[in-house]
C-alpha cells in the first residue's frame, strides 16, 4: 500500500529506459538533450549496471582489417561501411559528450597480428584502404611489421602487423560512472536494483511491473513510452525478437615489470583482444572456440576458454616471461543475423535499441541519440503528452498500484 505522496510523485514518468548500461544512458541524455521537460526514469537491475558495458575490454573501435575483411564476404559494401559510420559517430558523441579526460581516452595505437595462414589476406590491405577512404578521410591502415619484436611477441606465430589509425582506448569503468554523472546532472532518475519482471502495452503508455524487494510484491510504474535498452537480456521482457546471448571471457594480469607495449591489439578476426592498462594486460577473447557454450546470459567463467587464453598469454604475447592472472570475468554481449543493432519499435510505446554486438563502446552514444529520435518522433508533442508527467503525476495511466493487481494489465510482453 503507497502513500498518497508516493502515488503523486513515484509513479509516473515521460519515458522510463530499461536498462542503465551505455545504451540507456546515452538513451536517456538525448532524449534529455532533445526534449529537456521530459521527465525520465532509468530502471537498472543491478546495484551498478550488471551487463557487458562494466565488463569489456574499453577498445574504442571501428573494427580490425582482417574483421572488415570477413564482414565484406558476408555482407555488401555498402551496409559494412554504415556499420563503420555507425562506430565513428557513436566514438564522436560519447568522446564530445564526457569529454577525453573524463573517459581516459588515449591512441596509444591499435594493432592486428597477423598469422601466417593469414598473411595472403595482407594483398586486399589497398583495397580496403581505397574503400575506406572516402569515410574516413584518410588511410586506416598500414603495415609496422618492425615493431612485432620491439613488442616482444612471438615472431613464430605473429608474422606481420598491421596498424589501424582511427581506433583508441578508454577506461569503461570512467565512462560509465561519466555518463551517470551527466545523467544525473540532467535531472534523469536513475534507480538501481530494479529488475523490470515485465512490461505492458496500454491504451496510451505503458505499465512496467518491478519486484518489490520490500514487501515482496510486483510494484507498477505507468510512463508514456517505454526504451528498452537490456541488449542480451531482451529475451525476458519482449520475446521473440531476433537476438542471441554470447558470452566473452576475460583475464586480467598483475602488473607487469618493463612492459615493451602499450596500445590495443586484435588478432583472427576480432574474436581475440588484449590492451595494456596501468602496466597490466588485459586480454579477452575466445567465444569462437565454443560459440555454443558461450550462447549463455549466464556470466559465469569458462575453465577451457580461460585456460586456452592464459595460454596464448604466456607463448604467443609474452613468450619466456612469467605473469601472474590477478582477476578474471566474464560479461554478456548481444548477437544477431546481421551485425547490426536491433533499433526500433516494438510496438505502438515500447520502443528498443538492443542487439550492440562485441561493439557497444563504438555504437552505444549513436543508438541512444537514434532510439532519442524514433521515440520523440512517435507522435506529436501533445498527443504524446509528454512533459506532463509532473503535472498530472496520477492522472495516467491509471494510478498502477491502487488497484488490486488482478485487474487486466494489457497485453503481457513476458507470456
Ligand atoms: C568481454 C567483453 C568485451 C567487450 N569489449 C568491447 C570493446 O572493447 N569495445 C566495444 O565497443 N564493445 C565491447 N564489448 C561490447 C560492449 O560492452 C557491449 O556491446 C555494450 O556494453 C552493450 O551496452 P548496452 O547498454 O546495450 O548493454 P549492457 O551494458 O549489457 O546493459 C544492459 C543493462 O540492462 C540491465 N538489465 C537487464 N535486464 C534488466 C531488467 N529486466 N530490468 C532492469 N535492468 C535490466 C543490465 O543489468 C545491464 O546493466 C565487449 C563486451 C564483452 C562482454
Amino acid at each position: 500500500m503507497f502513500s498518497y505522496w508516493e502515488e503523486q510523485s513515484f509513479f509516473h514518468y515521460d519515458v522510463v529506459i530499461i536498462g542503465g548500461g551505455i545504451a540507456g544512458l546515452s538513451t536517456a541524455i538525448s532524449l534529455k538533450e532533445k526534449e529537456p521537460d521530459l521527465h525520465i526514469a532509468i530502471f537498472e537491475r543491478g546495484i551498478i549496471p550488471a551487463g557487458a558495458s562494466l565488463r569489456n575490454a574499453g577498445f574504442a573501435c571501428i573494427g580490425s582489417f582482417t574483421e572488415i575483411l570477413d564482414d565484406l564476404e558476408h555482407m555488401q559494401e555498402d551496409k559494412v561501411l554504415q556499420l563503420l559510420q555507425l562506430r565513428r559517430e557513436g566514438l564522436t558523441i560519447l568522446r564530445k559528450r564526457l569529454g577525453d579526460r573524463n573517459i581516459d581516452y588515449h591512441e596509444n595505437g591499435s594493432y592486428e597480428l597477423i598469422m601466417d595462414n593469414e598473411i595472403p589476406l595482407l594483398d586486399h590491405l589497398d583495397k580496403v584502404n581505397r574503400l575506406l577512404y572516402p569515410l574516413l578521410q584518410g588511410t586506416a591502415f598500414s603495415l609496422c611489421n618492425e615493431r612485432i619484436r620491439e613488442f616482444g611477441f612471438d615472431e613464430n606465430k605473429v608474422k606481420s602487423m598491421v596498424l589501424n589509425h582511427f581506433e583508441g582506448e578508454l577506461h569503461s569503468g570512467m565512462m560509465i560512472s561519466a555518463l551517470i554523472e551527466k545523467v544525473i546532472r540532467l535531472g534523469i532518475e536513475i534507480k538501481t536494483g530494479c529488475g523490470v519482471e515485465s512490461i505492458h502495452e496500454q491504451k496510451n503508455g505503458v505499465t512496467i511491473n518491478i519486484k518489490d524487494p520490500e514487501n515482496k510484491s510486483s510494484v507498477s510504474f505507468s510512463a508514456y513510452r517505454a526504451a528498452v535498452c537490456t541488449n542480451a537480456f531482451t529475451e525476458k521482457l519482449l520475446p521473440g525478437i531476433d537476438l542471441q546471448p554470447g558470452r566473452g571471457q576475460v583475464l586480467i594480469t598483475d602488473i607487469i615489470p618493463d612492459l615493451s607495449f602499450k596500445g590495443i591489439f586484435h588478432f583472427d578476426k576480432g574474436y581475440y583482444y588484449f590492451r595494456e592498462i596501468n602496466g597490466r594486460i588485459l586480454f579477452g577473447g575466445g567465444r569462437n572456440a565454443d560459440f555454443a557454450g558461450e550462447t549463455t546470459t549466464d556470466a559465469a567463467l569458462n575453465e577451457s576458454i580461460q585456460q586456452m587464453l592464459e595460454g596464448k598469454l604466456n607463448s604467443l604475447i609474452l613468450p619466456g616471461r612469467k605473469v601472474t592472472i590477478a582477476q578474471r570475468w566474464a560479461g554478456i554481449m548481444a548477437f544477431g543475423i546481421d551485425k547490426f543493432p536491433l533499433i526500433k519499435k516494438y510496438s505502438d510505446n515500447i520502443f528498443m535499441a538492443v542487439r550492440m554486438g562485441g561493439m557497444g563502446i563504438a555504437i552505444g552514444s549513436r543508438a541512444g541519440e537514434m532510439l532519442a529520435d524514433l521515440i520523440l518522433e512517435s507522435g506529436s508533442r501533445q498527443s504524446r503528452n509528454f512533459g506532463s508527467s509532473r503535472r498530472q503525476a496520477v492522472s495516467y495511466p491509471e494510478t498502477p498500484n491502487s488497484k488490486p493487481e488482478t485487474r487486466n494489465p494489457g497485453p503481457n510482453h513476458t507470456q
